[in-house]
């Protein structure tokens, strides 16, 4: 496969267009037309554009059907991808591929344009008239309601060579260039074929497509040389200018500090640029002198805030030694230098914005008089370029009438730039962000899937219950969560959630509330639903449980749904186990956990509790199975243990709900580790009677701490004082001495590894509270012969038999400290091996494809709150519902936090929406699935579809792929096919090509074949 894109002649361009929109209302896979109020709008440099945002130049204004893909969508200022003397092969060589990575804050090693210059020329020429074909045909806005800036580099002998000249110059006057007149001769000849389009609108086409050009310079350019191409561009060409500056105008400094403080302190740089760039009062007086000559030639100048930001690359992000920075970290460095440059020049300058902005920013930039507005990151993210609808939209709501620039309002753009610091959607929220992807390739057909399932230890179906409750339909959620779980209650108060850390819809705003979702439908249905079980018949066989936590609850439920007569034994009073004893009270609430296990009870299963059960044999005599679930709860004080006022967090946490927060443990507690158990810890320390100062002592910083990020916000919130990048040493006479650590190199798992120094910090507490891990108690296990491992765990068969006949372990006490979903996925496999039952689900939510469109490329807040249902504010003040957001209710639902699941296993596609190329297009077979193919011509194997499909796969090099010709199949390992003539395609699978007759249907290609007929009769215009 090449990574050399090949351009679309006009023809197909066409036909792609016409087709799409006649059979799937799409073009170019854009699914949301964005229909212009003419009356509204920005003026530019005498030229005027419907709303004041586009695609900045890049990877999503190279092509030709990039640009009508961001036009469709919404966007009607157009900064074309620069073009310099370099280009085509001699470019691409010099260019790594993969070149993008946007996963969070976006990076790339690309360059300018990677098209040779003549087909740039074209591309941008096509690209006009068939905007101009476009926003008449499908009524979208008017002929002249859209920009195109072009962007020349990167000096100024290059810019006056012939190739840069040629490309100015036909930019000016696209009558200078051939395909301006072929594309009008294509659209003459077809002209009976529109319905709204006339002959007499292709004579207005004008032919001036560029008024205005973006000076881009490289790293390093001397203050002289950015001047004089200004006035060259302003002097010689006539040309509206701006320039492109960089975030080195900041100084290394500032810029570190407002990456630091947004988070990004891991984001390493030197000072080399920022020594070798542009200075500021260079910068100001330069400034000052082109807007002066650009008044006198009645010229627009301004600046564009800013280029992307050089970076090194320290964690394998892509093949290059430099990268370059832009989206979200980039905000808090352009919006700087926009406020000091507007701040100095009174608002007076203009400035074009490029750094950060999306559908959550984008209308207060805007309404500070900074526009006209491109963006590349947020639409390289899945929604891809749709996301210009929802901007369009939001701005165009504010504007009234026509806007011409008056300024920028200073204030506005200072409290921008100080009110990033603090924007959860621009700052590092945690560095564990790394989408969760499932470890196999995508398949070639029927791909879509959804991720949050795939990871969640007992694969829920959560697009199907997050559709039911959605539309209020909670038994029916209520019954589609108990054919995987049986504890709603618990796992919808405190799973760990692993599902959010697949949900595609990080990629957006934050995960669906997948849990509190689950808890909405369990507090609505299971009143109702309780009633209606009855225990079914009695197989006749008998299973004996101990312990009665979650994992032992599990067992209950699933066996005795089947029929068997399972007794559960559990020394302690309450059922519930860590949940019940451990968890703080105040997080969930106790009725909540036992209806659990009413649930366990319906179906007939019996507890007996404050009963020990230490001898497997005398279980084994009476009973058909035994399931030891026993959890682990031997006390691990790490290295304090002999300090009484150091106590283990589980034992703490136990006296805790025991004495309902009456505890002595004086006025100043610390609680050492980073886990969930930790941010419990402090949370009860700081709700425990006499506690005045709770502190957190951690060796790493939060960002790499292991908890919830939900969790460490509650505990900061309960004002829980936090001592990061401390390693506890000792514990003496009420001083814990801590070694101070410093974060080092980033490791491959993207967590900073530690460096511990000489220096110490004392931290002055009457108790430290060790939160550590419980150990299994391997004792119990080997009193009764079962055999352990090293590690004092029992060693367990596939399906988590022991060494005695019948006899299984499950939960903690089998695997190690760990979380509630594990243990009731250990319960199911038991359950599973005993019963011979699947206890699965599998089905799709009856969702339309419509409701889905609809709901992608949308950016909405989370207004549910997903990390606990029953916060109760305590004695001495700390609050509820911490977290600030709503809390799950019983009767009033998450205010339909469900509502944002995109449903990933009926509709995916992302990696038709990432692609700035359109080069992985969907096409619906006969039997209305939705199938991906990849089309080799149009791909520059920039690698942002790999970052994105929820499988750890590459659907650039993982689909099946269309090629041109055998030529283009030659360069490429992919399995595809390409036509050989009317009748046959040559296809190749896993290296071995064969022959397919179209219209014959083929056992060994199945769904392919039909692939391959469907694109041959259907779609003939993907081939060139
Ligand atoms: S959007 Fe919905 S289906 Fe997709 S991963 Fe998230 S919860 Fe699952
Ligand atoms: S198919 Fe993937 S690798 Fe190729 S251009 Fe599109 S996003 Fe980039
Ligand atoms: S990103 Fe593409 S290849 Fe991956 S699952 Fe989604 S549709 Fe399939």
């Amino acid at each position: 496969m090449s990574d050399r894109m090949k351009i679309m002649p006009f023809k197909n361009l066409m036909e792609w267009i016409i087709d799409e929109n006649n059979t799937r209302k799409s073009i170019f896979g854009i699914k949301k037309y964005y229909k212009a109020d003419v009356k509204k709008g920005f003026n530019i440099y005498k030229e005027h554009m419907e709303t004041p945002i586009g695609p900045a130049a890049g990877p999503n204004s190279q092509l030709a059907q990039n640009i009508v893909a961001s036009y469709v969508a919404g966007a009607r200022f157009f900064e074309l991808k620069t073009v310099q003397e370099m280009n085509g092969d001699a470019l691409a060589k010099c260019v790594n591929k993969p070149c993008i990575k946007a996963e969070d804050e976006c990076y790339n090693c690309e360059w300018s344009t990677e098209l040779f210059m003549d087909e740039a020329i074209q591309e941008y020429i096509k690209a006009w008239v068939l905007l101009h074909f476009v926003s008449k045909e499908f009524g979208l806005g008017a002929s002249d309601g859209f920009v195109f800036n072009m962007s020349v580099g990167y000096n100024l002998n290059d810019i006056m060579k012939k190739d840069t000249d040629t490309f100015i110059e036909c930019m000016k006057d696209a009558n200078k260039h051939p395909i301006f007149n072929e594309c009008k001769e294509y659209l003459k000849a077809h002209i009976n074929e529109y319905s709204n389009f006339k002959a007499e609108d292709i004579e207005k086409i004008p032919s001036r497509v560029c008024d205005s050009v973006t000076e881009s310079t490289l790293h390093g350019c001397p203050p002289a040389e950015i001047e004089r191409i200004a006035r060259y561009l302003m002097d010689k060409k006539g040309l509206n200018t701006f320039i492109k500056c960089n975030p080195t105008l900041l100084g290394y400094e500032r810029a570190r500090k407002i990456l630091n403080e947004m988070g990004y302190t891991y984001i390493a740089f030197t000072d080399v640029h920022f020594e070798n760039d542009l200075q500021w009062n260079d910068a100001i007086s330069m400034l000052e002198r082109l807007m002066k000559h650009a008044d006198e030639l009645g010229l627009s100048f301004g600046v564009k805030i800013t280029n992307t930001f050089p970076v090194d690359v320290t964690r394998n992000e892509l093949p290059s030694n430099e990268m370059y920075m832009s989206g979200k970290s980039l905000f808090g460095l352009s919006i700087k230098v926009a406020e000091m440059l507007s701040t100095v020049f009174g608002g007076k300058l203009k400035i074009a914005y490029s750094g950060g902005a999306d559908a959550f920013n984008i209308d207060k930039l805007i309404d500070a008089g900074i526009w006209p507005v491109t963006v590349a990151t947020t639409i390289l993210k899945p929604g891809g370029y749709d996301r210009f609808y929802q901007m369009a939209e939001k701005i165009m709501a504010n504007v009234n009438g026509i806007v011409s620039f008056s300024g920028e309002d200073v204030k506005k753009v200072q409290t921008l730039s100080e009110e990033c610091k603090k924007d959860k959607h621009l700052i590092k929220k945690s560095l564990r962000f790394k989408q969760n992807k499932i470890k196999s390739k995508n398949p070639l057909t029927d791909c879509f899937m959804a991720p949050c399932s795939n990871t969640c230890p007992i694969n829920q179906d959560i697009s199907l219950y997050n559709y039911y409750v959605k539309n209020n339909e909670f038994e029916k959620a209520l019954e589609v969560i108990y054919r995987t779980n049986p504890l709603p209650f618990m796992t919808g108060n405190i799973c760990a959630h692993p599902c959010t850390t697949a949900c595609m819809r990080n990629h957006y705003d934050d995960h669906v509330c997948i849990r509190g979702n689950k808890l909405v439908a369990a507090r609505n249905a299971f009143d109702k639903l309780i009633k209606n079980i009855k225990p079914v018949a009695s197989n006749g066989k008998s299973v004996a449980v101990i312990g009665a936590g979650p994992g032992g609850i599990a067992v209950a439920s699933f066996l005795s749904r089947e029929g068997y007569a399972v007794t559960v034994y559990d020394k302690e009073k309450t059922a519930g186990g860590t949940v019940a004893n451990i968890i703080p009270h105040f997080r969930l609430s106790q009725d909540e956990i036992q209806k659990d296990v009413e649930y366990a009870k319906a179906w007939g299963a019996k507890f007996e509790l404050g009963v020990e059960k230490n001898s497997v044999k005398e279980l084994k005599d009476k009973f058909d199975y035994v399931v030891l679930a026993i959890g682990a709860h031997k006390e691990n004080k790490g290295g304090f243990n002999g300090d009484d006022k150091c106590i283990n967090a589980h034992k703490f946490l136990k006296d805790f709900n025991e004495n309902n927060g009456k505890l002595d443990i004086g006025k100043n507690v610390a609680v050492i580790g980073g886990g969930n158990t930790a941010m419990d810890s402090v949370r009860a320390a700081k709700r425990t009677s006499g506690v005045e100062n709770v502190y957190l002592v951690y060796r790493r910083n939060l960002l790499n701490a292991p908890a919830d990020e939900d969790e460490i916000n509650l505990a900061i919130k309960d004002g829980v004082i936090i001592k990061e990048l401390c390693a506890p040493e000792s514990f003496e006479n009420g001083n814990l001495k801590c070694k101070v650590c410093k974060l080092g190199p980033v490791g491959s798992d993207g967590r900073s590894s530690i460096e511990v120094t000489n220096d110490t910090v004392d931290i002055k507490v009457d108790t430290v509270i060790t939160s550590i891990g419980e150990k299994v108690d391997s004792d119990f296990y080997k009193n009764n012969g079962i055999e352990v491992t090293e590690k004092g765990l029992p060693k367990l068969s596939a399906l988590l038999e022991t060494n005695i006949k019948g006899v299984y372990a499950i939960g903690d006490g089998a695997m190690g400290a760990s979380i509630i979903v594990k243990a009731i996925a250990n319960a199911k496999l038991v359950s599973v091996a005993i019963s011979g039952k699947a206890f699965a689900g599998n089905e799709l939510p009856n969702e339309s494809i419509e409701s889905i469109y609809k709901e992608r490329a949308i950016l909405k807040e989370r207004t549910a709150m997903c990390c606990h249902g029953n916060v109760v504010a305590s004695e001495n003040g700390v609050g509820a519902n911490a977290c600030g957001a709503q809390s799950v209710g019983a009767s009033s639902a998450i205010p339909n936090d469900a509502s944002r699941c995109l449903h990933c296993n009926k509709v995916c596609e992302t990696c038709n929406e990432v692609c700035p190329n359109r080069a992985n297009v969907h096409i619906e077979l006969k039997d209305g699935t939705h199938q991906i193919v990849h089309v080799d011509s149009m791909c520059n194997e920039c690698g942002n579809c790999a970052v994105f499909c929820p499988y750890d796969s590459r659907p650039y090099k993982d689909k099946f792929t269309l090629f041109t010709d055998e030529n283009a199949m030659q360069d490429s390992e992919n399995d595809g096919f390409y036509y050989k003539d009317d009748n046959t395609a040559v296809v190749r699978i896993n290296g071995n090509k064969s022959e397919y007759k179209l219209h014959t249907s083929d056992e060994k290609l199945k769904k392919l074949a039909e692939v391959i007929d469907t694109i041959k009769d259907k779609h003939r215009y993907m081939v060139f």
